[in-house]
């Protein structure tokens, strides 16, 4: 049966979990502004790419199209050429037809609700969530590579998470822990805790702020959680 949280674990969970991110964090260049734009661009070039590659390419691109206006008056051409060697050219293209749909249909300026940035093309229930929480602050959910595995483990689900019933109790869980205030700053420490601690092979359990909240690290099946034959594609699956 899968985990429901009742109010005291969520106290503890979120007052843990973002105690250590104010002193733990990841400092990113994306996340020293809180403009929709640069959000957007950096969680698209995320997807399927690592930190470490997008980071160079996250500063030539707002270098060269600063603004959501900048890019929907280039041609796909220009846009495509910077995006050279990060690959899957659909994002490139998909970014600047969404670029376009903003400036027509929503006077230049980034919906805020989950629903219509779903609309855009290119974006994804995580990277909708993503862009409504870290730029605006919004309680939105996200599951990502990262807190997929954070996730199933902080739950002690049993089977497949990308599985259909998988997914459907990861978001529904992921829907039940976003806080109504720092909603931004508490999914960068998940994903964050999710990158540097609760890793893929041998978790950091003993310097994880939330093990006294973990399911698996109560009944000692970190492990074995998610099943080891789906590691190897969650670590090579990137959020969408
Ligand atoms: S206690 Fe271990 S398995 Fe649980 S969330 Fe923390 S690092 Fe992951």
């Amino acid at each position: 049966m899968m985990f429901t949280p009742d109010p005291p674990w969520l106290r503890r969970f979120r007052r843990n979990l973002l105690r250590w991110y104010d002193r733990a964090g990841r400092d990113l260049p994306w996340r020293a502004t809180r403009d929709p734009y640069a959000v957007w661009i950096s969680e698209v070039m995320l997807q399927q790419t690592t930190v470490a590659a997008v980071k160079p390419y996250f500063e030539r691109f707002l270098e060269r199209f600063p603004d959501v206006a900048a890019l929907a008056a280039a041609d796909e051409s220009d846009v495509l050429r910077l995006w050279e060697g990060l690959g899957y050219y659909s994002r490139g293209r998909n970014l600047h037809r969404a670029a376009r749909v903003v400036v027509e249909q929503h006077d230049g300026r980034f919906p805020e609700d989950v629903t219509t940035l779903q609309s855009l093309p290119g974006i994804g229930r995580y990277t909708a969530g993503a862009i409504a929480s870290f730029a605006f602050d919004v309680p939105a959910p996200i599951v990502e590579a990262n807190t997929v595995r954070l996730y199933a483990r902080l739950t002690g689900l049993d089977g497949d998470p990308r599985s259909t019933a998988g997914q459907r109790a990861l978001w529904e869980f992921a829907e039940a822990i976003v806080p109504a205030k720092r909603a931004g700053a508490f999914n960068h420490a998940l994903m964050d805790l999710g990158a540097t601690v609760c890793t893929i092979n041998e978790p950091r359990c003993h310097d994880c702020p939330v093990r006294s909240c973990c399911r698996a690290f109560a009944d000692g099946r970190q492990a074995e959680i998610p099943p080891p034959k789906r590691r190897r594609q969650l670590l090579l699956t990137g959020q969408s």
